[in-house]
């Protein structure tokens, strides 16, 4: 990575390929491009991976902040023995790349089953405790508790409302 204060960005010229933005993403695409053997990139990508000793692409990747991962997020809390994780939790089998990276880096996994016929799953919104029956129930009134300055004027909803029309349909 490299940082906007840092003395090395005058240097970004040297790079083949500048990915934009690490996240998960971004990330995964550097690191592909870093590695994948010449004779497999498209043309113009091996044109510039050869001119190079190692004939390995040079990429760049830019991250605006100071961490790698964005809306992944794993922080250790004092009393807890296991990382808890603030973001990205799930996968699913059909997460082909997914699966295939947690493979090459030999990552433990768990099963985790999201079934809920009983509606037993807890839920914790801004205060409150609930339950997935709580939110099924007739009358269940969502502890949103906005506040005056979350509340936004219909007009600023706009695209959510085309998106679910769209959806609808
Ligand atoms: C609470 C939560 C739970 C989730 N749970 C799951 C889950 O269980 N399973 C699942 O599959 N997904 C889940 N997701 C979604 C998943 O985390 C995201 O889809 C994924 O992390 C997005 O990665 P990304 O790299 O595309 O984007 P981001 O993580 O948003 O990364 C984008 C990066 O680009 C940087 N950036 C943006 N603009 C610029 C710029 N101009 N210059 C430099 N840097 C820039 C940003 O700073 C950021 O670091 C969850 C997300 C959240 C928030």
């Amino acid at each position: 990575m490299i940082k906007s204060e840092s003395k090395t960005v005058t240097k970004i010229h040297d790079f083949d390929v500048a990915v934009v933005g690490g996240g998960v993403s971004g990330a995964y695409c550097a690191w592909r491009l870093q590695r994948t053997p010449t004779e497999q990139l498209g043309s113009d990508l091996a044109l510039l991976a050869k001119q190079h000793p190692n004939k390995k692409l040079r990429v760049g990747l830019f991250e605006y902040s100071d961490r790698i991962g964005e809306r992944l997020l794993s922080l250790h809390l004092p009393g807890v023995d296991l990382p808890v994780e603030l973001g990205s939790v799930r996968f699913l089998e059909s997460h082909k790349r997914v699966v295939k990276l947690v493979e090459h880096f030999g990552l433990s996994k768990e099963e985790l089953p999201v079934s809920d016929p009983n509606g037993k799953h807890l839920f914790y919104l801004r205060g409150y405790h609930s339950t997935a029956s709580d939110w099924n129930r007739p009358g269940f009134d969502p502890p949103y508790r906005l506040e005056n300055s979350e509340l936004v004027p219909i007009s600023c909803l706009k695209h959510n409302c085309i998106y679910n029309q769209l959806m609808d349909n």
